[in-house]
């Protein structure tokens, strides 16, 4: 292939994204306007009208938002590919550090951190002005700005080794490096799953454990029925941030741990507590963590191996302004480009997800006796975060990692 027909193709797959993903957004937004004006019947007596109103214009707005996100963000992309930045960064760093895996993994380090920096102002707008005019912000600036220089330092601090050793693997292992780097990068991302937990998500919140009291008892007789260990049941002071509300299961084996924002204690009744509890441990029971992340295995071996394919490919680095040789381009041609590909995937990963929720949600109505109790704490949820009730099927389908109030009644009604 030629390297003018594949900066077309390039530019054409960029273009294809940013087209479906802002028609999918007029498409939903189309949808909800429609359906603005009542209550529709099947939400009659489960959200009033103020509310029904209020999350179709929280809806509306953050659909304005991200149809300008991701405009800005594909023109971004379309700057830093053929403007000739990366390459010209890329000389200069081998001028002046060198090509060693120690220097090369600081050029890929910067990069990303700059390549970061324009996403920075349309991030603050949603939580200052968007999230805040809807309810939601708790966050000061002072916060946001200390979480942002906290991940940066992570980033850093966890990236640096990581990036140095793929480099050095490359260098050591030949041509089948992509094997190396993968259980390399394997074994960082299990390590980060039950490390993170314990050392990283304390760093941005405060995690107790859930306080004596009759919501205690009745969460530790539903983990003892469910043989779940209940010492890992904690509470997350997430109305530091925002008043949106969740819960979440993380880590496995010994490491597992079931999160409660401290949100979703004030907003739900305890036996819809216990529900949300129940459908957490079912994530559990059913290994969906190591499910989900033998499938991110074998795309991230899949992706490495293009990147090795890629590597060998003269044209591939003349596209794009590079001369042959090292492996650094092409990692980060890949890292900015495989979204274009990856996008496509996305309502399989998300379909897979939704597949999830529903088996959790069946196992919580199992333990329940009844299903009243999840469906009461799924609605309350619904309305307290002003999720959006009527998405359009295609908008959902695409981009939804949990299904509809209205899809996941009916599968409980069903069950
Ligand atoms: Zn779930």
């Amino acid at each position: 292939m030629s390297s003018i027909s594949l900066s077309a193709l390039i530019t054409l797959l960029i273009l294809a994204k940013w087209a479906a993903q802002v028609w999918l957004e007029r498409l939903n937004a189309r949808y909800v306007r429609a359906r603005a004006g009542a209550v529709p019947d099947a939400f009659k007596g489960v959200v009033d009208e103020a509310t029904y109103a209020k999350s179709a214009r929280y809806t509306l707005a953050k659909g304005r938002l991200d149809q300008i996100e991701v405009t800005y963000n594909t023109a971004v992309l379309l700057l830093v590919l053929f403007t000739g930045v990366l390459p010209w960064g890329f000389s200069a760093f081998n001028r002046g550090l060198g090509a060693s895996a120690w220097a090369m993994a600081v050029f890929l380090l910067v990069t990303a951190l700059v390549l970061s920096l324009p996403d920075l102002p349309l991030n603050w707008y949603d939580q200052f002005r968007l999230e805040e005019r809807f309810g939601f912000n708790t966050t000061t600036q002072r916060l946001w700005w200390l979480d942002r220089c906290k991940g940066l330092v992570l980033a850093s601090g966890l990236g640096y080794p990581l990036l140095v050793l793929v480099l050095k693997l490359v260098e050591w292992t030949g041509a089948w490096w992509w094997l190396w780097a993968w259980a390399a990068l394997l074994g960082f991302q299990l390590l980060m799953v039950v490390l993170a937990p314990v050392l990283i998500l304390p760093l941005f919140n405060k995690f107790t454990p859930l306080p004596e009291g009759s919501l205690r008892q009745r969460l530790l007789k539903l983990a003892d029925q469910t043989r779940f260990r209940a010492r890992s049941i904690q509470v997350m002071d997430g109305s530091k941030r925002s008043r949106h509300s969740n819960a979440f299961f993380t880590g496995f084996g010994g490491f597992r741990k079931i999160v409660l924002f401290d949100t979703l204690i004030q907003q739900l009744a305890e036996p819809e507590l216990a529900a949300v509890l129940a459908h957490e441990i079912g994530h559990c029971k059913q290994k969906h963590i190591p499910k989900t992340l033998a499938a991110s295995a074998l795309g991230s071996l899949a992706g490495l191996y293009l990147v090795s394919l890629l590597a060998q490919q003269a044209w591939f680095y003349r596209a794009f302004g590079f001369a042959p040789g090292s492996i650094v381009p092409a990692l980060l041609l890949f890292g900015l480009l495989s979204g274009v590909v990856t996008f496509w995937f996305s309502p399989l990963a998300h379909w897979w997800s939704r597949r999830h929720e529903y088996q959790a949600d069946a196992f919580a109505a199992q333990v329940m006796q009844e299903p009243a109790s999840l469906i009461g704490a799924l609605r309350k949820l619904n309305e307290k975060n002003l999720s959006n009730l009527t998405p359009h099927p295609l908008y959902s389908g695409f981009y939804y990692s949990h299904p509809t109030l209205l899809e996941r009644e009916q599968a409980l009604a069903g069950a």
